[in-house]
């Protein structure tokens, strides 16, 4: 049994004053789903908000990860701008996200680097949440399958077949767009993530959190989730409202039971 994972994407939004009443708000929303420990969720908000937002969830015993959004493959050096594995670690990050396709399109991310960044986070403890998906072209191409198998070839290269890694399923079409992927689509897509898995991972890989991620709203979660290959939703737009991200999460409690 896989235990739902929600994931809050809030790429550059919220101010640390921002993220500190939105984690409030959540706290309050969301505690009788996490209390109960069938769903986890971790939220990664910007750098800048990571070792506040740690603070506070130790201080009220909070019952939420904190995610990062990106990290550099080197402990420390000479790479201006960057932020290493060993800093998140030391801020309680438990997770960060690896190849969002922003950064795979904006910043010209290769899977080669992006494996090097799994691979690192590994090495600190971390668990990476490796994001692939497809762009619309290639969808109506047909050529969905193939694309996912060599993002994954590619990316997974770090990957040893049984240390934790969660990986995203994120429709390019679907991001920020307001049109999610059909359940049946997600659930497909999935599938083949895991199966992909398997070839190096043997059976661990039916241990692996799959997500679903692209315009995921508190209206539709529950038929994403219902999946049995999707095992919970890496969230956006919808996760900066945190009444939002809470009725997911309770979406995503609701299907588990
Ligand atoms: C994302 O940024 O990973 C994402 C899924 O965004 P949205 O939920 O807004 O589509």
């Amino acid at each position: 049994m896989r235990k739902p994972l929600l994931a809050a994407n809030w790429k550059m939004n919220q101010t640390v004053a921002e993220s500190l009443s939105w984690l409030a708000e959540f706290d309050r929303d969301a505690a009788d789903v996490l209390d109960n420990q069938e769903v986890e969720a971790v939220f990664c908000p910007p750098f800048t908000a990571l070792y506040p937002l740690r603070q506070a969830i130790v201080a009220h015993k909070m019952d939420i990860l904190l995610g990062a959004q990106d990290l550099f493959w080197q402990e420390a050096g000479a790479f201006t701008g960057e932020i290493s594995p060993v800093m998140l670690a030391e801020c309680g990050v438990s997770h960060v996200i690896c190849g969002h396709s922003e950064r795979r399109t904006l910043l010209q991310e290769s899977s080669e680097m992006i494996s090097k960044k799994c691979g690192a986070a590994v090495a600190a403890g971390l668990v990476p949440i490796l994001c692939v998906g497809e762009t619309l072209s290639i969808r109506e191409g047909g050529l969905t399958q193939e694309w996912l198998e060599a993002q994954l070839f590619e990316s997974l290269s770090f990957w040893d077949g049984k240390s934790e890694i969660v990986v995203a399923y994120e429709p390019i079409w679907a991001i920020g767009t307001g049109q999610a992927a059909t359940a049946a689509d997600a659930e497909a897509a999935c599938a083949i993530i895991r199966d992909n898995l398997r070839e190096k991972g043997g059976s661990y890989a039916d241990q692996v959190r799959i997500l679903y991620g692209g315009s995921v709203t508190p209206q539709n979660a529950a038929e994403l989730l219902s999946g049995s290959d999707v095992d919970g939703a890496l969230v956006g737009g919808a996760s900066l409202k945190a009444a939002a991200f809470a009725a997911i999460c309770r979406a995503a409690f609701r299907e588990n039971c």
